[in-house]
Formats: structure tokens, C-alpha cells, sequence
């Protein structure tokens, strides 16, 4: 077991999910990319593994993963889904509009504060924000 499956089985069991191959492979795909990446290319570079892998199994996997809170799940342009692993903080999602790159940046958690404030309790996050990143504006 490389490194980054070692970190996948253990978050796996810190969240008392069973760690089947198939959960630490995908765990790994996406903390060895660091980056938000989408379904279709987490399937790909599984494939390419695995070469075993359906896309059933990856969905339901994933939809886990989610409702553990190990990933985030951001939506651009409405079906576009992304999955990043989650640090334990808030981001803004911004993603360009010519290179296609996805750049995260830490949001204040301020106003997040107020609304668990006032009795509410947030579950999940979809900040999704779009523009042209400073590389693709020079
Ligand atoms: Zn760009």
C-alpha cells in the first residue's frame, strides 16, 4: 500500500466506513490530484488503474463519501458535479471560464457563524463563482 492509500484506509476508518479496494483506490485517485475533478475523469484514471472499476460502483461510492462529509461536491453551471476532498474548511469555488481550471479560496466564516447563530444548522456548501482566471486574462 503506497502512501496516499494508507491516508485513504485511514479516513475511511475514522468515519467507521468498510475499507473495500475499490474505497481506497477512489479516495486516492482524488487526494493524489489535489484538485476538484469530475466524475468522468475520476472514472478514467480508475479505469486506467483498475481497469475493473463500473461506473455504478464509483457513483455509489462517491454519493458515501458525501454524506460522510470526506468530499466536497460543488456544482457549476448546474450538472457540471465536482468532487474535492474535504479539509475541514470553507471554500469559494472559482472556476475560469476559458482554461476550464478550478481554483479554491478560503471564505471567512463569519457569516456561516451567523446562520448556525440563529439556530440553523448548515449541512453542506455549493459556492460556485465564474470569471477568467489571471493566467488566461495576460
Ligand atoms: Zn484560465
Amino acid at each position: 500500500m503506497n502512501k496516499n492509500q494508507k491516508l485513504s484506509k485511514e479516513i475511511l476508518e475514522k468515519h467507521n466506513i468498510n475499507t473495500s479496494y475499490y474505497r481506497i483506490v477512489i479516495l486516492e485517485q482524488i487526494i493524489k490530484s489535489k484538485k476538484c475533478l469530475k466524475i468522468d475523469e475520476i472514472y478514467k484514471t480508475l479505469y486506467d488503474t483498475t481497469s475493473t472499476i463500473s461506473k455504478a460502483t464509483l457513483y455509489n461510492n462517491l454519493m458515501i463519501f458525501e454524506k460522510h462529509n470526506i468530499l466536497n461536491k460543488i456544482i457549476f453551471n448546474q450538472d457540471e458535479i465536482y468532487y474535492c476532498l474535504n479539509d475541514g474548511n470553507i471554500y469559494l469555488y472559482f472556476k475560469c471560464e476559458i482554461c476550464n481550471n478550478i481554483y479554491k479560496f478560503p471564505i471567512d466564516l463569519q457569516c456561516f457563524n451567523s446562520i448556525n447563530k440563529e439556530g440553523n444548522q448548515i449541512n453542506s456548501y455549493n459556492i460556485a463563482s465564474y470569471g477568467i482566471c489571471k493566467k488566461c486574462l495576460k
